[in-house]
């Protein structure tokens, strides 16, 4: 039987700079770097990823919007709009815009099947409007999550998620018997071959999740669980995050990776991460 996954491709749909603390923690209060710390992290790319399967155009998130820069209402309320320019310093042009990335890809927007979303942040959902025909997978917790008090304060913006037309639908995790997949217990079939698998990573926001890809060597997409692989290897937490559920996801995809050592990880935005996944024989840095 011939592989399901077919080939690879990374998009950027822009990129941000991040304080250092942000990335690699930090010992002060968040408050404090986030309003005075000096050093970021530049140029860390905004990602989406593209898997081309036999019977299904896939991408891995949406990227973020240019309107995230241009917009000044694009915070709707001025305190968290304050917080979050003092986080973010984004590289966005319009053509980084997720339609445009795909078709320089060779690649028509519309021919998007399915987006498999980590989480809700403004930064993985910018592009759905420019997919209109893929049907928009999260986890059930994320949507609950989005439904709760006041989303926007931590990234998760209502307006741009629930737009009209957008085709979501949450999944449930089930029993997985998948020796390979050990420890995780539990995880989505996506295409019901085994070669997309939605496994739950909680931690860096409500229901977050990770995808493993059934290639070789396989593959772990891991969003924002981490920042930075060597970071997740050594356990040295980010700024942000719920540090309790990130040392027990952490200690998951680290136990996967000692059974499964060729495991490419790949966070959503580390540069080093994106060469890795390049090299990769079904990725040929695009086309
Ligand atoms: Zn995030």
């Amino acid at each position: 039987m011939t592989q399901p996954i077919q080939r690879l491709a990374h998009l950027q749909t822009g990129t941000v700079d991040l304080h250092v603390q942000h990335v690699e923690g930090s010992p002060w209060n968040a408050l404090l770097w986030i309003f005075f710390g000096r050093e970021r992290i530049e140029g860390l790319p905004l990602s989406v990823c593209v898997i081309e399967h036999r019977d299904a155009l896939i991408l891995i998130d949406a990227g973020i919007s240019p309107r995230a820069v241009t917009d000044p209402e694009f915070w709707p309320d001025p305190v968290t709009r304050v917080i979050m320019n003092n986080i973010f310093r984004f590289h966005v042009e319009p053509e980084d815009a997720l339609g445009q990335q795909l078709s320089r890809a060779g690649y028509a927007p519309e021919d998007v099947d399915k987006a498999i979303i980590t989480h809700l942040h403004f930064d993985h959902v910018g592009g759905i409007a420019d997919i209109p025909g893929a049907e928009l997978i999260t986890s059930t917790e994320s949507w609950e999550h989005m439904l709760g008090p006041h989303p926007e304060r931590e990234g998760v913006l209502r307006r741009d998620i629930e737009i009209p037309g957008a085709k979501w639908r949450q999944i449930e995790y089930t029993p997985i018997e998948d020796a390979t997949l050990q420890p995780f217990t539990q995880g989505h079939d996506l295409m019901g071959d085994g070669s997309i698998v939605l496994l739950p990573t909680p931690g860096h926001l409500d229901g977050s999740l990770s995808v493993f890809l059934r290639v070789d060597p396989p593959i772990l997409f891991v969003a924002d669980l981490c920042y930075r692989t060597d970071l997740l290897i050594k356990e040295q937490f980010p700024g942000t995050g719920e540090h309790e559920l990130l040392a027990e996801s952490w200690a998951r995809v680290r136990e996967l990776k000692a059974r499964l050592p060729d495991l490419l990880i790949v966070p959503s935005h580390e540069e080093a991460a994106v060469a890795r996944l390049l090299a990769h024989p079904l990725a040929n840095g695009g086309r």
